[in-house]
């Protein structure tokens, strides 16, 4: 099972990730997490890469699809893989694909979480974090049991400062305006399975389970 998966935020996109994890024994893989080991560990990819860093430029695509590919090529991530946050650009997506036709890995399919721009407004603005451990409530989709404080630990919940309305459906137009190429490449190479992300979590993670039943 080689997944990639989009959706804009808002669309439990993450926890969906986390079940398929638990599922398949499979790891995901975040390209923040790669770039910032390789960096940190010094390796020769990090260190090619710090110098763009340390420049204010972007680590160039070929440099992260190579630090991608030595990940997916850990024991770990034999059974397969969930990418999430990579691809980002349609070049990003076509080095990835090249890098695993070399080993003969292509993707099972690419899915795609969605849910309305209103509905991710609701979701990400009626948001609440717990300060001590960090669990997040949502007013109206997952409340705490008392209001306004942390179920396990009585801390009072913040709100998210990034979470205002206006602020929530800049990123939801940032988000569409870049994922749009992405999902027509996919799309063109039948890869993409969009998924209705609007309902309750459970319900959401039945619809990706009968998507990947028929696409592995
Ligand atoms: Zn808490």
């Amino acid at each position: 099972m080689r997944l990639v998966l989009l959706g804009p935020p808002g669309a439990g996109k993450g926890t969906q990730a986390a079940r398929l994890v638990e599922r398949f024994d499979i790891p995901q893989i975040s390209t923040g997490d790669i770039l910032r080991d390789h960096v940190q560990d010094g390796t020769r990819l990090g260190i090619k890469a710090r110098s763009y860093m340390d420049r204010g430029e972007y680590v160039p695509d070929a440099l992260v699809v190579q630090m991608v590919m030595g990940r997916l090529g850990e024991p770990d991530a034999e059974k397969g893989f969930i990418l999430d946050g990579f691809p980002r650009t349609v070049p990003q997506a076509e080095a990835l694909e090249r890098a695993l036709a070399d080993v003969d890995r292509p993707l099972s399919c690419v899915l795609q979480y969605d849910i309305p721009d209103d509905m991710a407004v609701r979701r990400l603005s009626n948001r609440w974090t717990c300060p001590t451990c960090k669990r997040t409530y949502n007013l109206e989709f997952k409340p705490p049991a008392r209001e306004g404080v942390c179920d396990f630990d009585d801390t009072p919940l913040e709100r998210r400062s990034d979470d205002d309305e206006l602020t929530v459906r800049r990123r939801l137009a940032v988000y569409r305006e870049q994922t749009a190429p992405l999902q027509r490449f996919y799309s063109a190479r039948g890869l993409l399975c969009v998924i209705d992300a609007q309902s309750k979590e459970d319900v959401v993670t039945e619809r990706t389970l009968a998507v990947l039943a028929d696409c592995s």
